[in-house]
């Protein structure tokens, strides 16, 4: 029998406000436990909920950049369940109305290739639960409430996933969404963004039907997610192959360690919630002016940022992935270039200055983000620095490229010019001249050294003029030497075979 996975994610994502969903209480800082609270996020009685704004725009604008439609109305409602960590009694979500629905992202991978749409069947916004810890000895837990009120969007999938990469990928694809919309820095392993799956197996020729699904939770990596889902396609491709495939919908839980799902709970139905209105908040209204705004608010997303690098700049789709993975250095990266395409057209060339960006500008763009993706990549790694702290300034690391694309510092000297620019902020045009670093390409001086060299290297000499042309190289790092590194090699190189 065949069988096809069919998976649909419920994603949370922690709101990057200044305040908690309902309350006037600090949102995400680090504090000691149970300090950021007040009355409200603690449930006393007589207290009243405030709707966030700023966590209500952020869910439209998320809402937005996933496709959604954003209705007239939205509402909030409560529900209802008991659980240590839920000091009112009951969570207040959105269970009707929601803020978003009926979207969908558009998921392309490197390795997949294939391009596919996942719908999103809804986006709404609640508030958090509390963060329970438990102890070690098994009897005890502690309850910090400070997460307690603090603002989430939940974003549902359609169940259109058809393999653990594929859920994979389209994680990633949401999470960059949200980071480039600037709503949640959504880190799943800090819990700012949490993943809940449900899969579910039919043979392929059952496709116009579903059949009874499973829910996955406690992931909290992208591994996770990918790992755990395949080890459900496993667990329940044997119920179907013993001919007792799931009946009744359950929760397992995923255990990182072992490596495997385990049962935790049947699965509440809807109406174990009693949800009914949220009597204390007003219906929310939104107008076309006010969703237009938020649209404007929109920046220009990953994807097509992609298409757009490689459109202008013929830049590799490699590359793309791994600079676009952060929206500033995106941003910092496309500054360089826009500096270093002012410097080409200015130069003096042969032809239109289209016509010389259009012939030189691949090989500029190669030398940009060669340099980004790993000496500058290998700093920032090792100092712990983030895009939004790089040291050198879109304008400075053109200079640098500048000196590079015309051969006037060799790579070594390169390496050390860029260190300095990011440790010392030191200005490419200044260090090199200060410390005379200029790449030498001057046939004079280097045919001077070269002939120095094979009067002081006979034995070297005579081992290349019997053939072994591995002497070459020795000859060519004894000019290099005597150079401090800064000869041209290429011409060393030719000066050096001419006169052998
Ligand atoms: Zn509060």
């Amino acid at each position: 029998m065949k069988l096809e996975s069919i998976i649909g994610l419920e994603i949370h994502v922690q709101l990057k406000t200044k305040s908690k969903m309902f309350c006037g209480c600090q949102n995400g800082v680090e504090a000691p436990p149970n300090s950021a609270i007040c009355p409200v996020c603690m449930g006393h009685p007589g207290t009243l909920p405030v709707p966030n704004k700023a966590a209500i725009d952020m869910g439209a604008i998320a809402a937005l950049a996933i496709n959604c439609t954003i209705g007239e109305e939205s509402k909030f409602d409560r529900k209802n369940y008991f659980y240590p960590d839920l000091p009112k009694g009951y969570q207040i979500s959105q269970y009707d109305k929601p803020i978003g629905v009926d979207g969908y992202v558009e998921v392309q991978s490197q390795k997949l290739k294939v391009k596919s749409r996942v719908g999103i069947i809804r986006l709404h916004l609640e508030e958090d639960a509390a963060k329970l810890i438990h102890g070690a000895d098994g009897k005890h837990s502690l309850v910090d409430f400070n997460r307690a009120g603090t603002p989430l969007a939940e974003i549902v999938t359609k169940p259109d996933l058809r393999s653990p990469a594929e859920a994979k990928t389209f994680l990633h694809a949401l999470r960059l969404i949200l980071r480039y919309c600037n709503i949640s820095d959504a880190d799943m392993e800090k819990g700012q963004l949490r993943c809940d799956a449900n899969i579910s197996l039919r043979p392929l020729d059952k496709k116009d039907r579903f059949f009874t699904k499973t829910e996955v939770k406690n992931m909290n990596s992208f591994k996770s997610v990918e790992r755990a889902l395949e080890y459900e396609i496993q667990r329940q491709t044997k119920l179907w192959e013993n001919h007792t495939p799931p009946t009744v919908q359950t929760t397992r839980g995923w255990n990182d360690e072992k490596g495997i799902t385990e049962e935790q709970r049947l699965k509440e139905e809807a109406h174990d919630y009693r949800f009914f209105p949220e009597p204390d908040i007003p219906p929310l209204r939104f107008t076309k002016e006010y969703v237009e705004r938020m649209r404007a608010k929109i920046p220009e997303l990953p994807r097509a940022k992609h298409k757009r690098f490689i459109d202008q700049f013929d830049m590799d789709p490699t590359d793309i992935a791994v600079i676009l993975e952060d929206k500033k250095l995106a941003d910092w990266t496309e500054q360089t270039i826009g500096e270093l395409r002012e410097w080409l057209v200015a130069l003096e060339g042969e032809g239109t200055e289209e016509e010389r960006w259009e012939r030189d500008h691949k090989r500029l763009v190669k030398l940009v983000t060669g340099w980004i993706t790993t000496k500058l990549f290998k700093l920032m790694n090792e100092t712990k620095t983030t895009s939004a702290n790089i040291p050198i300034t879109p304008e400075n690391f053109a200079e640098f490229i500048t000196f590079i694309y015309q051969n006037k510092i060799n790579s070594t000297v390169a390496q050390e010019v860029l260190e300095a620019m990011f440790k010392e902020k030191a200005e490419p045009h200044h260090y090199i001249e200060e410390k005379k670093l200029a790449q030498v390409s001057d046939e004079d001086a280097i045919g001077t050294i070269v002939t120095e060299v094979l009067d002081e290297q006979a034995e070297a000499v005579a081992t290349y003029k019997k053939g072994k042309h591995g002497a070459l190289q020795f000859l060519i790092g004894q000019v290099m030497k005597k150079m401090k590194g800064k000869a041209n090699p290429i011409i060393v190189e030719k000066l050096l075979k001419k006169s052998l």
